[in-house]
């Protein structure tokens, strides 16, 4: 907290203290960004201090981070995730260079991890015993987990098609669960109800102006790990907007630091199904509510809560938001597992099916330097994976058996 000026709305421009209000806006009730001293930060966070650091999280940006300085931090691993430069599949792609960010191996396997690691932290800084979310899946079990890894009480708001994996993840970590039949729009409406009613801090995106701050560890880290070089472009799965709007504070405040001397184009990429920010980016008219129906279940948002931060996020970019269907997701997930050896969920590969697109419609080229985050791993729902792999060959178990199968397959 040391280097945090205030905070600043998204909306209507109205800055207020940390002391202020612990959520959105006191005068609209938009959401808010922090505001740094980037001169205080710079005398602890220069690239020089990166270079001897030896801590290998997202901690490792703290002067930028909006805790206090003697805040306990979670024991987990959050951040640091690898960055792979993918030479085959860039190759294959007739790109000249292509990194994979693998944000599933985060200890709950998704990026949301940074957004709760922060979460828990203010959590604890501001005397609360219980957090609570809504989620579509990954919000909570990281929740969940970072929740669990301080003995913090949390209590998740799920709709109820969030896959099996995900909301196991949450009981074995011990969060209250409640499961609504429902939406994800409406767990979100209920949880905010309850975490005013029984004054429980919300770790809620578009609300908790907090959490786009840990998740732009992850473009702190893109710029890190290329040497800080700028990429000309980002790829990004798109819900609510949190992330891509955390990104762009991210490549900001690394360019305010002086770490890098460019910014990057951001990419948004939505699911067909579910996406009510391309089209408020494509008709330039506010963002109006759809009924989500995609595979991609972490991106399956009707009425995202951060959109500002996201159409802002591509607007001063100059970048572009895109939409991809089921199929071509489907068809991402195989072409990353295959070619790059990385394994997303369907949300996690949105942001490459949305680069498969621009490549086959020209909007990509060939020199440029691209980014994909790969936002959360593919255990985290089996059912989508088989439907993306199919099913294994089975036999009999004899050699016959065998050899007849691997002949049908075209191996003997
Ligand atoms: C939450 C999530 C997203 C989208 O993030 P938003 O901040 O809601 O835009 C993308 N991918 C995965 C795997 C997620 O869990
Ligand atoms: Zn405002």
């Amino acid at each position: 907290m040391d280097n945090v000026e205030g905070l600043v709305c998204v909306s209507c421009g109205r800055q207020w203290s940390v002391e202020q209000t612990l959520y959105t806006c006191p005068g609209c009730g938009e959401n808010g960004d922090v505001v740094y001293n980037y001169g205080g930060v710079k005398k602890h966070l220069g690239v020089d201090h990166l270079k001897r650091s030896r801590d290998w999280s997202m901690w490792r940006y703290r002067p930028v981070l909006p805790v206090k300085s003697r805040s306990p931090l979670p024991p987990l691993q959050v951040g640091w995730t690898p960055l792979y430069q993918a030479k085959d599949l860039a190759a294959s792609l007739g790109l000249r260079e292509l990194f994979i960010k693998d944000e599933g191996r985060n200890p709950t396997a998704s990026l949301k991890d940074r957004a709760s690691a922060v979460g828990v932290v203010k959590a604890r800084e501001l005397g609360f015993k219980t957090i609570t979310c809504a989620s579509t899946g990954n919000a909570a079990s990281s929740l969940a987990g970072l929740s669990a890894s301080v003995g913090l009480l949390s209590v998740i708001f799920v709709p109820e098609r969030a896959p099996k994996a995900k909301v196991a993840q949450l009981l074995v970590f011990g969060s209250r669960v409640l499961m609504v039949r429902g939406t994800y729009d409406q767990a979100f409406d209920l949880c905010l109800e309850a975490s005013r009613q029984f004054n429980w801090y919300s770790r809620n995106t578009g609300y908790n102006p907090y959490l786009s701050e840990g998740k732009k560890t992850a473009a702190l880290e893109v710029c890190e790990q290329l040497g800080f070089r700028v990429p000309d472009k980002v790829f990004v799965s798109v819900g609510d907007g949190c992330i891509i709007g955390g990104l762009w504070k991210g490549f900001r405040d690394a360019h305010a630091l002086g770490w890098i001397d460019g910014l990057p184009q951001l990419v948004g990429v939505q699911a067909q199904g579910s996406a009510p920010l391309v089209k408020a980016w494509q008709s330039g008219k506010p963002v109006e509510p759809v009924v989500p129906d995609t595979i991609a279940d972490s991106i399956a948002v009707g009425m995202p809560r951060d959109a500002l931060k996201a159409l802002r996020a591509v607007r001063e970019s100059r970048g572009q938001m895109v939409a991809v269907s089921d199929a071509e997701i489907l068809e991402a997930m195989r072409v990353l597992g295959r070619q790059a050896a990385v394994f997303g969920e369907p949300a996690g590969v949105t942001g490459f099916a949305g680069l498969l697109k621009l490549l086959g419609a020209g909007a990509v080229r060939p020199d440029e330097r691209v980014v994909v985050l790969v936002t959360g791993n593919g255990l985290k729902d089996a059912e989508s994976a088989i439907r993306a792999g199919g099913e294994p060959t089975l036999i009999e178990a004899t050699v016959e058996g065998m050899t007849a199968a691997l002949g049908r397959l075209g191996l003997a």
